[in-house]
């Protein structure tokens, strides 16, 4: 089973089901080779989630073996937030490249809206919220700086599309003033519990696609001690209800819901069953009543938010 595709505003299709590769830290290169073999074409990376060269040994067994020609697969990478100054954006680019072992990625986001101190790669790799004396430090690069050297990656052919993170309404709209080339996605935290209806209607009507992540709420949350206290959307009666109704695992009914919606879902699993039923989630189609039911669940609770994580940026304030 392959996955349907949108057309995005560059002109390329990209899946509206991929695999999600944050927190893929064991048996990396299998799972993605396994994960391209379900029928898997979008990888959604980061360097940020340090395990980008595994993950191209997966790709490079893949299209090895005959499974998928590259121009099949649809690889997404982020640029972390230490290296938006304008200068440091292509050559990092270029090493993430280089650990993937490919030439262009399809799709290449800044990763949050949020400029840190550049940490050099040979000091500190993968990098994180921190400066090489473990103190959160924040840079001076202005967002429209860091989004034209995102466009200059296209123009040079190192990405067919770009996009963006985590990025609110006013930070949306501000690149709309300033974008030569718009953003072909827009990757947000989104379940029934975070809908962000304005932000995503404000999106579709520009045809600026809205990717899904942590489509299962909590779920991914509590593998780190965190949202002990929110009830699993999987255990939510609405969810069971709908699930029962047609035959499928909570999970689909909650990738359906989203994908009904027109937003493309990445969903994590190490599990080879559950990476099969991820991807099985346009097969079906929820009533309007149903897809109103889980409307209707939106508690505007956000999980993957910096202050959560100590990071004094409060860019959901
Ligand atoms: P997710 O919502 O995909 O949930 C993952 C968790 O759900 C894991 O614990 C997994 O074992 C479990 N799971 C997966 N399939 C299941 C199933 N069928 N039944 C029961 N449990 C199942 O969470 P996520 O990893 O937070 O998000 C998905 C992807 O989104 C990430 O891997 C990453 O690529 C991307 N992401 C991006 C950002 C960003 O800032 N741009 C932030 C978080 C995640």
């Amino acid at each position: 089973m392959v996955a349907p595709t949108v057309k995005l505003s560059s002109g390329h299709q990209m899946s509206l089901v991929g695999f999600g590769l944050w927190k893929v830290t064991e048996n990396t290169a299998d799972t993605v080779y396994n994960a391209i073999k379900a029928g898997y074409r979008l990888f959604d990376g980061a360097c940020g989630y340090g395990n980008e060269v595994e993950c191209g040994k997966g790709v490079a067994r893949a299209i090895k073996e005959g499974l998928v020609k590259r121009e099949e697969l649809f690889i997404v990478s982020k640029l972390w937030n230490s290296f938006h100054d304008e200068e440091r954006v292509k050559p990092i680019a270029k090493k993430q490249l280089a650990d993937w072992g490919l030439e262009y990625f399809d799709l290449y986001l800044i990763h949050f809206p949020i400029a840190l101190e550049y940490v050099d790669p040979s000091v500190r790799y993968p990098p994180s919220w921190t400066n090489a004396q473990d103190k959160v430090s924040f840079a001076k690069a202005p967002l429209y700086t860091t989004w034209r050297a995102m466009e200059s990656l296209v123009d040079e052919g190192l990405a067919k599309s770009i996009g963006v993170s985590n990025y609110s309404a006013p930070l949306m709209m501000d690149l709309e003033r300033y974008a030569r080339i718009m953003p072909s996605t827009l990757q947000i935290e989104h379940h029934p519990y975070l809908r962000q209806k304005l932000l995503t209607d404000w999106c579709q009507e520009r045809n600026i696609q809205i990717t899904a992540y942590s489509s299962f709420g909590p779920m991914s949350y509590r593998e780190m001690n965190m949202a002990e206290h929110v009830p699993l959307l999987f255990e939510n009666p609405t969810i069971v209800d709908i699930a029962k109704k047609y035959n499928k695992e909570p999970s689909q009914i909650l990738l359906r819901w989203a994908t009904q919606h027109n937003i493309a879902v990445i969903p994590k699993s190490n599990n080879p069953g559950r990476l099969a039923q991820n991807l099985d989630v346009c097969s079906f189609d929820l009533s309007k009543e149903d897809l109103e039911a889980i409307d209707g669940l939106d508690k505007h609770l956000r999980f993957n938010d910096p202050i959560a994580y100590g990071i004094p940026a409060p860019i959901f304030a």
